[in-house]
């Protein structure tokens, strides 16, 4: 999978206007339920370079304003002619609720606070780039992992390709049954960083918290938000990494976004190369199974 998704990024590197004809005659619905703008483009783009036929579906215009259910609505898109689906939505378990319902290939771009899959490969991608290699990496993720399917996804790969994560935030962010997934745990910035080659900022995700679990943004910028000074205190070549969208000057401030440390602009590039692969085998093991049409 990273391999194949290595590949695609030398590519889009190398040759940066290409079509490809790997999905050609296939339709690729984008059906997002929550905003997004990295992950939907990314697909968008993804799909196109393979020669896929691209529809972003618009929930606001739809008839799911009128009432249409998630099943219906994926039905209709699926009698329309979609081979792949590709959803986000707000809630958890929502991909793997449809699923029972199509025989379209669906991918899960974001359920909720549960999983966010894509993302994990893309930031695997972009780690095993940076440092050569993941198994033996220290990564520690810092902030509000209580309600990321970011950091639950990071943390599921990475520490199967064997990566040491460190999980960091206020108590209330980060509890410590996260322990229960192969993470050290902690709640001090400097202990977080010291020894980590990667630090994975996480938004902190203000549109999923339904009572107060930070005292004020200017409370965790302060004790949490990575500025130029604390950079300075990381080891030398650590690298920053952050899913986007970024709260600027919260999580982290424009200098060390702009800085040679940050992947951030990295991690979105190799968004596009993560879902090239995740589509084109997809469309292998579909073929295999005979569900092409
Ligand atoms: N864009 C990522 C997501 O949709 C990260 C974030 O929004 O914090 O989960």
């Amino acid at each position: 999978m990273l391999g194949l998704a290595a590949e695609y990024k030398a590519a889009l590197v190398e040759r940066p206007g290409e079509r490809l004809t790997t999905l050609h005659g296939r339709a690729v619905v984008n059906l997002f339920f929550e905003n997004s703008t990295r992950t939907r483009t990314s697909f968008e783009f993804a799909a196109k370079r393979l020669g896929a036929d691209v529809v972003n579906f618009d929930v606001a215009t739809s008839s799911i304003a009128k009432g249409e259910t998630l099943v219906d609505t994926a039905e209709t898109i699926e009698a329309l002619g979609a081979d792949f689906i590709v959803m986000r939505h707000p809630a958890s378990g929502a991909c793997q609720y449809l699923m029972r319902h199509v025989t379209a290939s669906l991918i899960n771009a974001g359920d909720g606070a549960h999983e966010h899959p894509t993302q994990a490969l893309l930031d695997a991608l972009t780690v095993q780039e940076a440092l050569g290699k993941i198994e033996g990496a220290r990564i520690s993720i810092l902030g509000d992992a209580l309600h990321s399917r970011v950091a639950r996804s990071a943390i599921w790969a990475l520490t199967k390709l064997g990566a040491k994560v460190t999980l960091a935030g206020p108590s209330t962010l980060v509890p410590i049954e996260f322990a229960s997934m192969n993470v050290r745990v902690v709640h001090e910035f400097d202990e977080a960083v010291r020894d980590a080659d990667v630090i994975y900022l996480l938004r902190v995700q203000t549109e999923r918290q339904a009572s107060n679990f930070l005292p004020s943004l200017s409370e965790y910028r302060a004790l949490f938000g990575m500025d130029a000074e604390r950079l300075a205190m990381t080891k030398p070549g650590a690298l920053i990494m952050h899913p986007g969208p970024v709260n600027r000057g919260v999580e982290v401030t424009r200098e060390v976004m702009d800085s040679p440390r940050s992947r951030i602009l990295g991690q979105v590039t190799n968004g596009v190369a993560v879902r090239m692969a995740v589509l084109t085998l997809l469309d292998r093991t579909r073929q295999k199974s005979g569900v092409r049409r």
